[in-house]
C-alpha cells in the first residue's frame, strides 16, 4: 500500500476501442498492484457529444475486461458548478478575458504552426479595451480564455513530473491562451480535469501521449488553483490500420464488436501491448532526470 491512485477518464462519446482498453488496464493493472485506489469518471461535459447510453455501454466494456473501480463513479456533468467557482477565482486575479472569435476568425488570424490540439490562438481578444470587452460582452457569446503569459508571472517557472521523460519543464506558453470556459458549456476540459483529479486525490494521471503537451497547461492550472501535483504516465498509443491513433470512429477496434466476433478478455489482452511490470518498477523514483 503505498497511496497510489489513478484514474480512468472516458468521455461517453460511443464504445470503448482497444485504446481504452490499453489506457484502463494499464491504470488498474498498477492501482491493483500496488494496493492503490483505481478511481472511474465520466467526462461528460458536452452534452451535445455524450450520451448516457454511451456510458453504460463504456461501463460494461469496463466490467467485462474485469475492471473494478474504488468509490462513487464522478460525473462532470454533475459539477459544474464547482468549475464555475474556478473560473470566477481566475478571473479575480485578472487572469481570463473574454474571447468572440469564432473558428474562422481564428484560423484566419493564425499564422502559427497548428499545436497538437489544433489552431493555436493568436491572442486577437487579449489585446481589446475594457470598454469594448464590456460593449461586446452585453450582445456578442464568447468564450473565456486564460492569459496564460499573465499566469506564468504569477506562478513562476513549473515542472512537471514525468514516468518516461523525467522531470519537464512546463511550457504553457507554446499551446496559447486556451479556452477555460468554453462559449456554449461555460467550462472545458482543462479546467474539469485538473479540478478532478485533485478531488478524486489522483496521485498518478495515468493516459495516453497523445494528452501529454495537455500537461502544460493543466499543470499551470494546478498551481493557480493550489491544487497538488500529479505524477504523469502518458502510455503509448494504440494505432488503427492506417497508423493512426484509434478512435470511436474506428468500429472494428471497438471492444463490443471484438466481442460480438467471439472475443474474450483474455484476447483482448493478446492484441495489447505489454501492461505495465509494477515490481520491476518498484522503487523507481520519478523526482529524477533531468530538464531536458
Ligand atoms: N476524457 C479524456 C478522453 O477521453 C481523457 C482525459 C484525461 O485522461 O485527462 O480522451
Amino acid at each position: 500500500m503505498d497511496g497510489f491512485v489513478t484514474r480512468f477518464a472516458p468521455s461517453p462519446s460511443g464504445r470503448l476501442h482497444l485504446g481504452h482498453a490499453f489506457s484502463a488496464l494499464t491504470g488498474w493493472k498498477l492501482a491493483r498492484a500496488r494496493g492503490g485506489q483505481y478511481r472511474l469518471r465520466i467526462e461528460d461535459i458536452d452534452r451535445t457529444r455524450c450520451r448516457p447510453e454511451h456510458e453504460a455501454g463504456e461501463i460494461e466494456d469496463l466490467r467485462w475486461l474485469g475492471i473494478d473501480w474504488d468509490g462513487p463513479v464522478l460525473r462532470q456533468s454533475e459539477r459544474l458548478p464547482v468549475y464555475a467557482a474556478a473560473l470566477d477565482r481566475l478571473r479575480a486575479m485578472g487572469l481570463e478575458y473574454p474571447c468572440f472569435c469564432t473558428r474562422s476568425d481564428i484560423a484566419a488570424a493564425a499564422r502559427a504552426p497548428h499545436g497538437s490540439e489544433g489552431i493555436i490562438y493568436p491572442g486577437t481578444c487579449r489585446h481589446l479595451s475594457a470598454g469594448e470587452r464590456a460593449e461586446r460582452m452585453a450582445s456578442e457569446a464568447f468564450a473565456w480564455r486564460l492569459d496564460v503569459a499573465a499566469a506564468l508571472a504569477v506562478t513562476g517557472p513549473l515542472t512537471w513530473r514525468d514516468h518516461e521523460a523525467g522531470l519537464i519543464a512546463a511550457d504553457p506558453l507554446k499551446g496559447g491562451d486556451i479556452v477555460v470556459g468554453r462559449k456554449e458549456l461555460g467550462v472545458s476540459y482543462h479546467i474539469a480535469v485538473v479540478i478532478d483529479d485533485a478531488a478524486q486525490g489522483v496521485t498518478d494521471v495515468v493516459r495516453g501521449r497523445d494528452l501529454f503537451e495537455a500537461t502544460h497547461v493543466q499543470r499551470l492550472l494546478q498551481a493557480l488553483l493550489g491544487l497538488p501535483e500529479p505524477v504523469y504516465r502518458h502510455h503509448v498509443l494504440i494505432l488503427g490500420p492506417d497508423g493512426r491513433r484509434l478512435a470511436k470512429r474506428d468500429g472494428a477496434a471497438s471492444l463490443a464488436s471484438l466481442r460480438a466476433g467471439g472475443a474474450t478478455p483474455a484476447d483482448i489482452r493478446e492484441l495489447l501491448p505489454p501492461l505495465p511490470d509494477p515490481v520491476r518498477e518498484r522503487g523507481r523514483n520519478y523526482n529524477s532526470g533531468a530538464i531536458p
